[in-house]
């Protein structure tokens, strides 16, 4: 039997103005797809897979159009030459959002469907941030999305989706999908599932799985940062029974609804001088303070310059801040050399919005892979060390600082551009604080722009009520 596996995964804020170019995907095509790690878990007996395309990126701002329409492109002819099909297995993130067009994951999987027609087993795997619609449900009949946020069950997640398309081809039987929205739009830093309530509300959905008629329960907290009208929270049922589908999406959607005015940060939270005065009085180590509105892995710019001048301002000694995201102070730095010093301006980049400090840096440290977007500067200004990169992305993982020949750990304070800290950083939190910086994923959300948004929503709206109602995959009425 034959399925073909594919997808595009990232998240898109719409508050950003710097569009994501087909460069900033990391691109998995043909047999590299199959060899890779994060696809290694496709192997079943009698089961031939069938590698499309599947490009991901650090989250970001909307996806450009041709950069969209070339990978949709590739995906559907590499779909069509692999015809006929049993299954197809896409893994989705769910909040892209395509320059101009709206319900991006609705146009790709559509497309996808049209390819393989009707009788074609479809399944996904998303984020639970992810935005979900009828469209998309009309065209799925097997969905999974993840049950942890920091996200660490990413591989279960896809083998979840990926094993009942297998079971689905090997019994005859093709289950469908249910799903419930829920007018209710909050970050993932209020809802990570390592915090009440969303670990009480995660924790149950295996018991929903067991269920007779229920293969797959999830809850999806959706993406705050769109303003376009998918946005929403919603349950996404997978079963065999249609009433008890409906059933156990519903009883997930009014579960997460009943708990909307608990949901809390999970670090301690506040503004940047706020944080700033915290960290001053700490005697514990390393403090590291999340800069949370420039965070690049929930979409943001990650060129702001905000901690480092506040922190100037401050004259503060022994700090690191990783990273901020600035080709040319990177191109200047490699241009004068290491151990030398120059006049820099960091920061403000990529996003004319964005602050910039004018300082005096000396370059530490250059570190240079090969390709011009990935090199990284390392700076000193002032009591300051600043890592400078080439391209946007987060320094999450330990892997990253020592690379630079860091140690979190032995650091006073620590900045990075995060929401909840990663799996890595927050055991060494001592202590984690997070301050609600500006950016293009502000986490003070009741202030976000909204203008598309389909209302009421909650916290944007407060006063309405609302019951769950459940609505079947067109595929499965
Ligand atoms: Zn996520």
């Amino acid at each position: 039997m034959r399925i073909a596996v594919g997808g595009i995964h990232t998240e898109c804020s719409t508050y950003s103005p710097v569009l994501m170019a087909a460069e900033d995907f990391r691109v998995l095509r043909g047999e590299d797809l199959l060899r890779s790690d994060y696809f290694g878990f496709l192997s079943a007996q009698g089961i031939s897979h069938f590698p499309l395309l599947h490009a991901r990126a650090v989250p970001g701002g909307p996806v450009s159009r041709p950069a969209y329409d070339a990978f949709k492109t590739e995906l559907l002819e590499r779909l069509k030459a692999a015809l006929p099909l049993d299954g197809l297995y896409l893994a989705m993130h769910g909040a892209i959002k395509v320059d101009g067009m709206d319900d991006a994951e609705g146009d790709w999987i559509t497309a996808a469907r049209a390819v393989i027609g009707a009788d074609c087993p479809l399944a996904v795997s998303y984020d639970l941030h992810g935005n979900v619609s009828q469209r998309i449900i009309d065209q799925v009949d097997i969905f999974s999305a993840y049950r942890t946020a920091p996200h660490i069950d990413t591989r279960e997640t896809m083998v979840r989706a990926w094993s009942m398309l297998v079971e689905t081809l090997r019994s005859g039987k093709r289950p469908g999908v249910a799903w419930a929205p829920v007018p209710l739009l909050l970050p993932g830093e209020r809802t990570s599932t390592e915090d009440e309530p969303a670990a009480s509300l995660y924790r149950v959905l295996p018991e929903f799985d067991r269920r007779p008629g229920i293969l797959d329960a999830n809850l999806m907290v959706g993406y705050v940062w769109a303003d376009e009208p998918r946005a929403t929270a919603c349950a996404v049922v997978t079963g065999s029974d249609k009433a008890a589908a409906s059933k156990a999406a519903e009883e997930i959607a009014a579960n997460y609804w009943h708990q909307r005015d608990n949901f809390r940060f999970g670090s301690l939270t506040g503004s940047l001088a706020d944080m700033l005065d915290i960290a001053e009085r700490a005697t514990t180590a390393p403090v590291i303070l999340a800069d949370s509105g420039d965070n690049p892995t929930g979409g943001g710019v990650g060129d702001r310059a905000d901690v480092l001048v506040a922190l100037l301002e401050r004259g503060w000694r022994d700090a690191l801040i990783a990273g901020i995201a600035d080709r040319p102070a990177v191109d200047a730095c490699f241009a004068t050399g290491a151990g030398r010093t120059l006049a820099l301006r960091i920061g403000g980049s990529l996003d004319p919005s964005s602050p910039s400090a004018e300082v005096e840096a000396k370059v530490v440290h250059l570190n240079d892979p090969g390709p011009v977007a990935e090199r990284q500067a390392v700076v000193q200004v002032g009591g300051i060390v600043v890592v400078l990169s080439a391209r946007r992305r987060p320094y999450h993982n330990i892997e990253d600082f020592a690379l630079l020949g860091f140690d979190p750990k032995t650091v006073r304070l620590l900045v990075v551009k995060s929401g909840y800290l990663s799996p890595e950083l927050a055991p060494i939190a001592n202590p984690n604080l997070m301050a609600l910086t500006n950016g293009v994923v502000n986490q003070d959300i009741e202030k976000l722009e909204s203008l598309r948004r389909q209302r009421p929503i909650f916290p944007f709206d407060r006063d309405f009520e609302f019951h769950p109602s459940a609505s079947l995959s067109a595929r499965w009425t």
